[in-house]
């Protein structure tokens, strides 16, 4: 089973600065650590490895210091981190960010799940997850509370009665568990898939001691551009279909008014009350 993770370094303090020409983050400079999200992840992978065997992979995009979020993930138990830096991807936008992971992980080669955290804590979208499906065809479960079962053979082994049999034959699969406003729901999907988890999947592991020094002489993998062949036109800024037009800090909401008295009162107090903003 061959897992890539993928894991974002962001800033330790929601104190950031923008640029403002580009209306981006300024991240040069700012003390920074693994995604919350991305450390449930990193569990979740080194977990699969552990019990199916295969390769852990851990990836990032990011400036060359992000290269210390590699080595956190591999002190817990990933075999392999893949930083991809370069200037050229300065600027991205969730979709520019999605197609180069999707082009560093069609590098990687055969792999069999893609786990992402369900969201990065400074720019918040959700979004890279399913870009990365997207761009890489295959099926996305996103808010993943329990992986319930992993196939990751195909079973030539025919069980009558179970569903997802197609002559005799069981794709390689996964049934997880993913989280509703109101429970959860059971889904299973072919492999290869992607994920993006929870916190309520897993506790992360410390690092041990043995771990820690592994990690210190791991040989991190550089990639640019050039190496996982993306196209100009699709990364960076100039590969962003979103700009950042205008940031700012909503003005809190004030006071509001409380009605009271019995319902009918109330309705009737409220009814007036709308009223009086008709112009
Ligand atoms: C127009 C525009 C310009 C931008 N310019 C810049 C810029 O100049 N510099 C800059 O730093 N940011 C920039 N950003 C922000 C950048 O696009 C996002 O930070 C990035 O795409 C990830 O989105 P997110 O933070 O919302 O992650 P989410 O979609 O919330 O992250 C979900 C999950 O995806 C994975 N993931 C996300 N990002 C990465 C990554 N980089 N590597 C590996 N895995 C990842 C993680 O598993 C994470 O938990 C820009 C955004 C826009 C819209």
């Amino acid at each position: 089973m061959n897992i890539v993770v993928c894991i974002k370094q962001v800033p330790e303090t929601t104190e950031v600065k923008i640029n403002p020409e580009t209306n981006t983050l300024i991240r040069e400079g700012v003390k920074s650590m693994v995604n919350p999200f991305d450390a449930y992840a990193i569990e979740e992978g080194v977990r699969l490895k552990e019990k199916l065997g295969g390769k852990a992979t851990v990836i990032t995009m990011g400036p060359p210091q992000a290269e210390a979020v590699l080595r956190e993930a591999i002190s817990v138990g990933i075999d392999e981190g893949i930083l991809l830096s370069d200037r050229a991807f300065a600027g991205s936008d969730t979709w520019a960010t999605s197609y180069t992971l999707s082009a560093a992980i069609k590098r990687i080669g055969a792999f069999d799940l893609i786990v992402c955290g369900k969201q990065a804590s400074d720019g918040d979208t959700a979004q890279v997850g399913p870009g990365i499906s997207a761009h890489l065809d295959i099926p996305q479960v996103t808010y993943v509370k329990k992986i319930e079962e992993v196939n990751p053979v195909r079973n030539t082994k025919a069980i009558i009665g179970e569903d997802k049999i197609s002559n005799g034959v069981k794709d390689k699969s996964i049934r997880v568990e993913r989280m509703t406003e109101e429970g959860f729901e059971i889904i299973e999907v072919p492999l290869p898939a992607l994920i993006t988890v929870v916190k309520e999947i897993n506790t992360p592991r410390l690092p041990s001691l043995k771990g820690m020094m592994r990690a210190k002489q791991a040989k991190i993998i550089h990639w640019t551009a050039k190496d996982i062949a993306t196209e100009p036109d699709c990364i960076g800024l100039t590969g962003s279909p979103t700009q950042v037009v205008k940031i700012f800090t909503p003005t809190p909401r004030v006071g509001g008014q409380m009605l009271k008295g019995e319902t009918q009162e109330i309705v009737e107090k409220l009814v007036e009350e709308l009223k009086k903003e008709i112009p």
